[in-house]
């Protein structure tokens, strides 16, 4: 199993309820030798007050005195942000990458201009051909506008939630859509998560789905991080060896894990 997880949500995120210290505590009895804590921030949402802004400061401390007590689990300080292509959320986002000791940061989608992508979003108006292309582009203007971030977060999150007969981003569907997205990715020296809750939300594998993984591979992408995308302690892990599977089988073998936002190769087996 993969001993490293790298997207852990905590109760600084409004969407999740366990405590730090109960993420670390699952990790350690699951084995892991490594995590990142990457609770949410997104200045995209327009409602007040900002549900997914949080006290950093506060966090910073929370995770430095929690990770003293579990010293077996070596810990990354991280961030999970919600990028958008405008330009005042970009500058927003620079000053908070800017502002504190990030190891790690995933640039996510969660929305399209504002509106939150698992409720009624704009995008779901126009017919799925349109609509996927049109997010894979808007991903694309989002991580060029946000370049603060270390890899890109469930990269077809769109897959949860397109209200199609088949909501599937399927790679053979969008090549060249999203081998646009994971060219800039490379050249840009960004990396691709892997993210296990795919399992979860029934998809019935991780996200991205293994073609892109293997497209992103061919195309020659090197950094893959592996993250459970745990908002309660039980997930932590979850599907890891599943996860192994699906990096091993699109060729991977090594993973990597951040210090200082710079990416650390591990070796697989490990
Ligand atoms: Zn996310
Ligand atoms: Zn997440």
């Amino acid at each position: 199993m993969i001993p490293f997880d790298c997207h852990i949500h905590t109760s600084y995120s409004s969407d999740a309820e366990c405590s730090m210290e109960e993420q670390f505590r699952a990790a350690k009895a699951r084995g892991l030798r490594e995590i990142a804590i990457t609770d949410h921030v997104d200045y995209m949402y327009p409602a007040e007050p900002y549900p997914y802004q949080i006290d950093y400061g506060a966090y910073g401390r929370e995770f430095r005195r929690v990770a003293a007590e579990f010293p077996g689990v070596r810990a990354a300080f991280g961030a999970e942000i919600g990028l958008g292509p405008g330009a005042e959320i970009a500058a927003e986002i620079a000053r908070f990458a800017q502002a504190y000791p990030f190891d790690f940061i995933i640039g996510s989608i969660h929305d399209y201009y504002g509106g939150e992508l698992h409720r009624d979003s704009a995008l779901w108006r126009r017919d799925k051909r349109e609509a996927y292309a049109e997010y894979l582009d808007y991903a694309l203007r989002s991580f060029r506008a946000c370049p603060a971030f270390s890899v890109a977060g469930h990269l077809d999150y769109i897959s949860r939630y397109g209200p199609y007969p088949d909501p599937s981003l399927r790679y053979s569907e969008f090549k060249a859509e999203t081998d646009a997205v994971l060219r800039f990715l490379i050249d840009s020296g960004k990396g691709l998560e892997v993210n296990t809750s795919g399992f979860r939300y029934g998809l019935g594998g991780v996200y991205p789905q293994p073609e892109i993984l293997s497209a992103y591979k061919r195309l020659g992408g090197e950094i893959l991080t592996v993250g459970s995308d745990a908002h309660r302690s039980r997930d932590v892990a979850a599907d890891f060896d599943a996860a192994e599977r699906a990096v091993r089988g699109a060729g991977f073998d090594k993973i990597c894990v951040f210090r200082r936002m710079i990416p650390e190769f591990i070796l697989i087996p490990f």
